[in-house]
């Protein structure tokens, strides 16, 4: 239901556009145009970016890629982030298999939240979908993060391979571990997606019946289920099926500095020059005309899509 002009309180901050994993329905070996060194934000950059962006009514951060865990200085950034008082939700999204190794950086500050792609526990699927055999890495990360006390969500891609029995052992696997499991539907990214959204009608149909989901509070886009006997919850983000363009309230900037209004908007505002001339109000007045203007669109402007991993998922 439309509510009227969302208030823009969430920004998701891509840090590179190179990933070591090959999923299909990212694609970024297919995007011939990743960023060099000199084209990324510096991490002093991005904190200045966000730090703007948090003095205009962002309070939520998400750190994504690419691969964020890629970039070395994925700690120090999280630790300048968690400095900003004023926000209240930090954030990363990670395919898991650098978390083990980047583990004391993530812990050197107040971060906490982590989201880990997964989509299958299946070795063979996962080297086959992904294009490494990295499960067992993904799944040592995703414990030791718990052990450490990081909190933890997993995300699975509704890719058209995506089995009930993929779907049934993640859904174990998060209700063993009490962490929230949410299945995504793929959107029609670089050529992917197309054709697979009943992937995602599949799944939930499936679980449903063998599960008897008891209904929980919406968390964010997600329409969230108990796990029954476990702590944990299952969850949905179906775009297609329940369009939440009109409650949407998150920026992006992507890992050269180009900030849009949604992840299908072409053209964006580049913010690089203004960061690297150490120009913040010039940073700042163009965070708050991507407010302004996308409050005034309610939602989704323009539909360039581009690859995932170089617009930041
Ligand atoms: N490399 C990190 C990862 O794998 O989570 C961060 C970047 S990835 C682009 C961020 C999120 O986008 C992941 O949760 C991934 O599952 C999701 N994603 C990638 N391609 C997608 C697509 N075509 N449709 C829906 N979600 C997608």
């Amino acid at each position: 239901m439309d509510s009227g002009p969302p208030t823009i309180r969430y920004l998701r901050v891509s840090v590179t556009d190179r990933c070591n994993l090959r999923c299909p329905y990212c694609a970024p070996w297919r995007d011939r145009t990743s960023a060099s060194r000199a084209e990324l934000l510096t991490l002093e950059e991005i904190d200045a970016a966000v730090r703007e962006a948090a003095s205009l009514g962002i309070t939520k951060v998400r750190v994504t890629g690419g691969e964020p865990l890629a970039r070395a200085d994925v700690g120090m950034l999280l630790a300048a982030l968690s400095s900003i008082d004023s926000l209240e939700d930090l954030a990363l999204t990670t395919n898991g298999t650098l978390l083990r190794a980047r583990l004391p950086d993530l812990l050197a500050s107040r971060f906490r939240r982590v989201n880990v792609h997964l989509d299958t526990l299946d070795p063979a699927r996962y080297q086959a979908l992904c294009g490494v055999a990295a499960l067992d890495e993904v799944v040592a990360g995703i414990d030791a993060a718990i052990d450490a006390g990081l909190r933890l969500k997993l995300n699975a891609v509704c890719e058209s391979g995506l089995t009930l029995a993929d779907a049934r052992d993640l859904v174990r696997f998060a209700g063993q571990r009490g962490i929230d499991v949410r299945f995504i539907e793929a959107m029609p990214v670089a050529g992917a997606g197309a054709g697979e959204r009943e992937t995602a009608g599949r799944i939930e149909t499936g679980l449903r019946a063998e599960l008897g989901l008891v209904d929980e509070a919406r968390d964010g886009v997600a329409r969230m289920f108990a796990i029954p006997g476990t702590a944990a919850r299952l969850g949905f983000i179906t775009p297609s099926h329940a369009r939440f363009c009109a409650g949407c309230d998150k920026l992006r900037l992507s890992c050269r500095g180009i900030l849009r209004t949604c992840l299908f908007a072409g053209g964006g505002v580049d913010l690089l020059p203004s960061l690297r001339a150490g120009d913040l109000a010039a940073t700042r007045a163009a965070f708050q005309d991507a407010m302004v203007r996308k409050a005034a669109l309610g939602g989704r402007e323009g539909c360039e899509v581009s690859t995932m991993v170089g617009i930041g998922g």
